[in-house]
């Protein structure tokens, strides 16, 4: 890789960014005078540029931002809006349940169909809705210690499942356990409440997990925050046979894996966990999480008769379950996230997948491209890293900025904390092919001679 000449090609994009995005930049600076770091939320800081684009409007599988420029959409949100911007059956169950009470900490008739649809989907019996899949994280942790009487948890390194802060820790240069470096005022060393070992490697876990102290193992079916890192043929036995065999309780995250279809990577796969947690696009965009449970582990938290379930325990929310997320996450899974439509989805994350490829084989990139259902990610690896000590290697920031800025200016967005597109239902083949044809532009760019 020629860095000099990929230095030009940034410094190329930031002007041409600059010219194009005058409204975008100066809502920025007027922004920056109470937001911190100019945006809402820290991590709106991350998109390539300078400064976030300001969205104006979202339909479909389409932004259009304060500058009049409209983007074919791939970023959805982080997978938030996996469903597409403003579904029209959401929408209208959102606006009609707004004007009828949005939160009234009681029940609606929407959370009974909710749950009995997570159970089809997913397997797990016994649900609770959250805002948010870190909530759902969080609360299914705290059951977990709860009910084993253990106090650390499991998991891979180079992990995501939301702030966390027993998920912020990643196998160090020796081979132990760190907190994760940038790790923000974690209440104690992760370490003190958190095991680590890397995905895929069945001995480490294994021999951990004998110790019999961990409460559970919280994994993503497969890595989606460290690039795509897939289970090995055999993985996922090894370790429904390990936690079983040593009263571990596995905890799985669909909440970036459920693009594997209706009912995410579990469903996909035959999974059987204790303990699944899901947020982001279950309810169109709406704040929502859930996390289900088996018979066995709802029967060991009602028997527990110390813990305060309906108070202040450390689980719950004034929002959740609340009557807005309840029916957003109903007409979301009930008419927009169906099979038919990631049968749909996951064809195009094919196609789009197909193009990344071609334009690879075509440059001769050392990179690859991985699938998962309707979400696809590519890496600056020759071959699919084993675990996420392996992915991270592959990071490459400079590269990602070009990329993403180059996409950007020509209309196409892609997350920022990836080189990954998600597909919607809205997403056409004429969309994934611009991506196409733009990337392959970027990439012949970047090895001219
Ligand atoms: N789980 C996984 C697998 C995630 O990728 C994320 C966010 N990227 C979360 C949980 C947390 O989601 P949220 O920030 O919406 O709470």
């Amino acid at each position: 890789m020629d860095r000099e000449r990929l230095r030009s090609l940034i410094s190329d994009e930031r002007e041409k960014f600059a010219r194009e995005h005058p409204r975008s930049r100066s809502l920025f600076e007027a922004a920056s005078r109470n937001l911190l770091a100019g945006v809402p939320m820290s991590w709106m800081a991350k998109w390539p540029g300078g400064n976030p684009i300001f969205a104006a409007d979202a339909s479909g599988a389409r932004i259009t931002d304060v500058d009049g420029i409209t983007y074919v959409d791939l970023c959805l949100g982080d997978t938030g809006a996996m469903a597409g911007h403003a579904p029209e059956a959401t929408a209208a169950a959102v606006t009609g349940r707004y004007r009828r009470g949005a939160t009234m900490m009681l029940p609606t008739e929407d959370s009974i169909w909710v749950a009995g649809e997570l159970e089809q989907r997913f397997g797990l019996p016994l649900w609770q809705l959250t805002l948010s899949a870190t909530d759902a994280n969080r609360f299914a942790i705290r059951f977990a210690r709860q009910i084993t009487g253990r106090q650390k948890i499991l998991v891979f390194s180079r992990c995501y499942h939301g702030t966390v802060d027993e998920a912020f820790i990643v196998v160090g240069p020796d081979g132990r356990p760190v907190s994760r470096e940038g790790n923000v005022g974690p209440p104690v060393d992760p370490a003190e409440t958190s095991a680590v070992v890397e995905f895929n490697d069945a001995d480490a876990l294994e021999r951990v997990l004998r110790k019999e102290e961990i409460a559970c193992v919280m994994t993503e079916p497969a890595l989606t925050n460290i690039g795509i890192v897939l289970p090995h043929p055999g993985f996922h036995e090894a370790l429904r046979e390990l936690t079983q065999a040593t009263g571990t309780l596995l905890l799985i995250d669909e909440t970036h894996t459920f693009s594997a279809g209706p009912g995410g990577y579990t469903a996909a796969h035959g999974l059987e966990p204790d303990l699944l947690t899901i947020g982001k696009a279950i309810a169109g965009g709406v704040p929502a999480g859930a996390f289900g449970m088996s018979h066995e582990v709802a029967e060991r938290v009602i028997t527990q008769s110390d813990a305060d379930y309906e108070d202040v325990g450390g689980v719950g929310g004034t929002l959740a379950g609340n009557a807005l997320s309840a029916a957003a996450i109903r007409a979301t899974l009930e008419d927009v996230l169906t099979s038919d439509a990631f049968e749909r989805m996951i064809e195009l994350a094919g196609r789009f997948s197909a193009g990344v490829q071609w334009t690879i084989d075509r440059h001769e990139l050392p990179w690859h491209v991985v699938q998962l259902g309707a979400r696809a990610e590519y890496a600056f690896l020759p071959e699919p890293p084993a675990n996420g000590g392996e992915a991270a290697a592959g990071a490459d920031p400079d590269l990602d900025e070009y990329l993403h800025l180059f996409l950007l200016n020509r209309g196409v967005l892609i997350t920022p904390f990836h080189n990954m597109a998600l597909i919607s239902p809205c997403t056409e083949p004429a969309d994934v092919d611009r991506h196409t044809e733009v990337f392959s532009e970027a990439c012949a760019r970047l090895v001219a001679t």
